[in-house]
């Protein structure tokens, strides 16, 4: 794709309200693809592709709402426009949510249930290698990604057309929230072995709780590109 004319660039939105915006951009750039700041549904006109970014997933709802770009932004993805979501991104592409701010909504591009902050807030901020299986990966082997979890969110239920691309195992004492029920057999496995879904993918939305864009890698941008050029 680098070495193709300006006529196969691709041109990729980046919903721009609030969050890792220039972040992505600059990957993206990085990359030869052309970009775009996605404010207004006007943005959406012509887009390859478009990135929903980390940040505050009900900021990000409620502006969404705001400038009208919501519903716009939800029926260019049913009508096929390829998305990669990242943190907040997940969260804003959710079905469902299991704590959401008080009146949160969702675009429900994905048939999830996700859990917000599902690592606590202290300090996991952490950055760890993650293997992702990404579609435009040539050599078909997973993507092992250094990637950074910022008061990142789980997939805590994957519906039927859902694939998982990413797990972590959980990280035992880091997982405060949730309250896992007081249900019998809850605790006969130790937590440490349970791996939690952090990447997912179903049709044309891609989905991850880390940011994979704050590290200077660019492979996952770049399968995603090669995943999405025509
Ligand atoms: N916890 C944030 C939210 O609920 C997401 C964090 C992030 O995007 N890094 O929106």
């Amino acid at each position: 794709m680098k070495k193709s004319a300006d006529t196969t660039r691709p041109l990729v939105g980046v919903l721009a309200l609030q969050g890792g915006v220039e972040e992505h951009i600059a990957v993206l750039e990085s990359l030869g693809a052309a970009t775009r700041r996605v404010r207004l549904p006007q943005d959406l006109d012509g887009l390859d592709g478009i990135i929903l970014p980390g940040g505050e997933s009900s900021t990000i709802d409620k502006l969404a709402r705001s400038f009208d770009v919501a519903e716009p932004l939800r029926r260019a993805v049913d009508g096929g426009l390829p998305v990669l979501a990242t943190c907040a991104g997940l969260i804003y592409s959710a079905r469902e949510l299991e704590n959401p701010a008080p009146g949160q909504q969702t675009l429900g591009l994905i048939d999830v249930t996700v859990r917000r902050n599902a690592f606590g807030n202290q300090r996991f901020s952490e950055e760890r290698t993650v293997p992702v299986a990404m579609e435009g990966q040539r050599s078909g082997e997973p993507l092992a990604i250094e990637a950074s979890f910022i008061r990142a969110p789980i997939v805590t239920r994957a519906g039927e057309g859902v694939e998982v691309i990413a797990t972590v195992p959980l990280p035992a004492p880091d997982i405060v929230s949730g309250g896992e029920g007081s249900g019998a057999g809850a605790r006969t496995r130790p937590a440490a072995e349970r791996e939690v879904i952090v990447g997912v993918r179903q049709g044309c939305v891609t989905a991850l709780s880390f940011h994979p864009e704050e590290n200077g890698d660019s492979r996952l941008h770049a399968a995603w590109l090669a995943s999405i050029a025509h």
